[in-house]
């Protein structure tokens, strides 16, 4: 079976542009450094999985024209990661009012749900506000370890994001980490041997991120996961693509939006 996974976003958590029109040092005129929020599509013939619903969402699936939704993964509760979570009640009201199923780490979907009860539980009126957004906690004793969503199979890795816990992912020869500052070994035990590596290098040349990995530490991991192709990714507008594209070593490159993989 093959799968489709789509890079919807590239960005940091404030996106390139940033609000007010900032680019920073990225080149105005490269539309590969117009970057929404993280956010990744993971695609069968059958399934969509989206990771992540930041504040772009809505427009990420209209340009890439994603018509459809059976699932969310969230990496991690901070808000460039989930904040645009109203626009799941577009596709429960399409989906025949079904809740639509959302996984994630047990305090991830705490803080989420404390968030936006609303959605989770419902709110003040049984048409407009009925619950619309089923939680589902991944399981502790199954990071690690192959799990599947309808045809869909991953395997789930805790990271270390710094004030948190997120939460990678492995479909076939395809690992996504995001956002994280370090991983351990049990994180690199199952990224090991992928072929492509889609990877948060927010920190660029900065190794005193308290959250974001630098490119100097993703060199370092890549020599024992040995992935062929590393995508960095979570890029910020200091990031600009072409220079980027210069300074990374031979198998890094910077990711951008739209990017895709057959798998
Ligand atoms: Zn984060």
């Amino acid at each position: 079976m093959t799968l489709k996974i789509t890079i919807l976003g590239c960005g940091n958590s404030s996106g390139v542009p940033a609000v007010g029109n900032y680019w920073g040092n990225c080149d105005p005129n490269e539309p590969k450094n117009r970057r929404y929020k993280c956010c990744l599509a993971v695609q069968s013939d059958e399934t969509t999985i989206i990771i992540d619903t930041g504040a772009d969402f809505r427009h990420q699936m209209n340009d890439f024209n994603i018509t459809s939704l059976d699932a969310v993964f969230y990496t991690h509760q901070h808000s460039d990661h989930c904040h645009g979570i109203d626009d799941l009640r577009s596709f429960f009201f399409r989906n025949n009012r079904t809740p639509i199923p959302c996984f994630g780490h047990e305090q991830a979907l705490e803080e989420i749900t404390e968030r936006f009860k609303y959605l989770f539980e419902g709110g003040n009126h049984d048409y407009f506000y009925p619950k619309m957004i089923e939680a589902n906690a991944f399981d502790v004793s199954g990071f690690g370890k192959t799990q599947s969503f309808r045809d869909i199979s991953y395997i789930p890795y805790e990271m270390n994001h710094g004030t948190c816990t997120s939460v990678g992912f492995r479909f076939g020869d395809l690992s996504y980490s995001v956002d994280m500052k370090t991983l351990d070994q049990n994180a690199l035990n199952v990224i090991k041997g992928s072929k492509i590596w889609i990877v948060d290098g927010a920190a660029y040349d900065n190794s005193d991120n308290d959250v974001h990995a630098d490119l100097k530490t993703l060199y370092e991991y890549n020599e024992f996961v040995q992935a062929k192709q590393v995508f960095v990714t979570c890029l910020s507008s200091q990031m600009d693509y072409h220079i980027l594209k210069l300074e990374l070593p031979d198998g890094f490159y910077p990711a951008y939006d739209g990017m895709a993989f057959n798998i």
